[in-house]
């Protein structure tokens, strides 16, 4: 199967995919089987990848780069070559779930605090009995850890990893990680535990309709502010001025 078209930001490129699209297309990563990595790029990405040379590698190389965030959707606009939709990480996870379920794929729950990726597990499961676990565990990003991380992820054989280390320091773990692991299918997913073991809430749908995804956070994690400057206003403003440059 050809990977889906891209559309370039800023010189990071994401799959033009719907998340219908994204799912379609990861089924077949699946099947097709070796090691594959997702990326759920955002603007914090984007901005991550003018300095961070290391993580503007990962981006370019991941198998499917999928558009998460409204901000991607209003600047792919404004340069002229518009995203079809977005397809986040959250809903993503749950997607895969269910596909996990109905194929039989095993899914592995890795990072976030001590017992989360547990809880986000025992959701999904809940909701998609089928679905099989071979493990959760939170670990560390450090790369000292990696060698321990190896060892349990191959006794365990996953056909799917989820890794909750925030980004940049989760694709950052995949792509070091994965020519070692070779698992089908190896997705950073950030916050993703955290919402679906109901920790952290997610914006109501009328308000991630309306793009306004990061007034929520910013009334829900204020400490967050410095972070949702560089997501929303410093990236439209990076972007606005690459146009004009063009
Ligand atoms: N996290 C972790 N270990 C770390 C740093 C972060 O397990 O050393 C987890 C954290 O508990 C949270 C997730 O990584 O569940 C980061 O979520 P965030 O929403 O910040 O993700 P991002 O937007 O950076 O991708």
């Amino acid at each position: 199967m050809q990977p889906p078209a891209t559309v370039s930001i800023l010189g990071v490129p994401i799959h033009n995919v719907t998340e219908d699209e994204a799912v379609t297309y990861l089924a077949a990563l699946l099947r097709a089987g070796g090691p594959h990595q997702v990326v759920t790029t955002n603007p914090e990405f984007v901005m991550e990848a003018q300095h961070n040379t290391a993580f503007r590698a990962v981006l370019l190389k991941a198998d499917l780069a999928t558009p998460d965030g409204f901000g991607l959707i209003l600047a792919a606009r404004w340069l002229g070559t518009p995203l079809h939709g977005r397809a986040t990480g959250v809903a993503l996870v749950q997607r895969i779930a269910a596909l996990a379920a109905e194929q039989g794929y095993r899914v592995f729950f890795l990072g976030a605090a001590p017992s989360v990726a547990a809880e986000a597990a025992a959701i999904l499961q809940a909701r998609y009995p089928a679905l099989q676990v071979a493990g959760c565990f939170a670990g560390s990003p450090n790369p000292r850890h990696e060698p321990f991380l190896r060892q349990l992820l191959a006794a365990a054989r996953p056909d799917v990893l989820f890794v909750a280390y925030g980004h940049p320091a989760q694709d950052l773990w995949i792509a070091r990680n994965q020519p070692t692991l070779q698992i089908p299918l190896a997705m950073g997913v950030g916050g993703v535990f955290d919402y679906l073991s109901g920790r952290v809430p997610l914006a109501p749908a009328w308000l991630r309709r309306l793009g306004l995804e990061w007034l929520f956070r910013l009334i829900v994690q204020p400490r967050r502010w410095r972070r949702i400057l560089v997501a929303v206003p410093l990236f439209l403003w990076a972007v606005w001025r690459h146009g004009r440059n063009e």
